[in-house]
């Protein structure tokens, strides 16, 4: 099983992802930036979900920080502020693809499977 690691620090948005996400992935949670990165580095993980607002250390910052060593590592973004600029500003962090909350399954299943291929 291919394993997703969810960048998340609200723990009901990590729920609902989760419920999401088990029945086809080994869900793994990052609480912040800096966390998403250790875990990364730890190895084992095949995407990113990451949310953009995160405290410590945010979704972009860590998207650099993960893109810089690990180019091929795939990267979704997801925000609540699904402004224009907020969506270039994770296209040019190194994001993949980018889905604004609340997420919808369906799209988001796909768009996973997508990049995993
Ligand atoms: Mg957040």
């Amino acid at each position: 099983m291919r394993r997703i690691l969810v960048a998340e620090d609200n723990d009901s948005n990590f729920i609902l992802m989760g419920y999401l996400l088990k029945k086809h992935y080994e869900v793994i949670r990052a609480i912040n930036g800096i966390d998403a990165v250790e875990k990364v580095e730890q190895g084992g993980i095949d995407m990113v979900l990451m949310d953009l607002k995160m405290p410590e250390m945010d979704g972009l910052q860590a998207t650099r920080i993960i893109k810089e060593k690990y180019p091929d590592m795939p990267i979704i973004a997801l925000t609540a502020n699904a402004f224009s600029s907020d969506r270039e500003q994770a296209f040019e962090a190194g994001c993949d693809e980018f889905l604004s909350k609340p997420v919808n399954s369906e799209l988001c299943l796909e768009t996973i499977a997508k990049l995993l291929k």
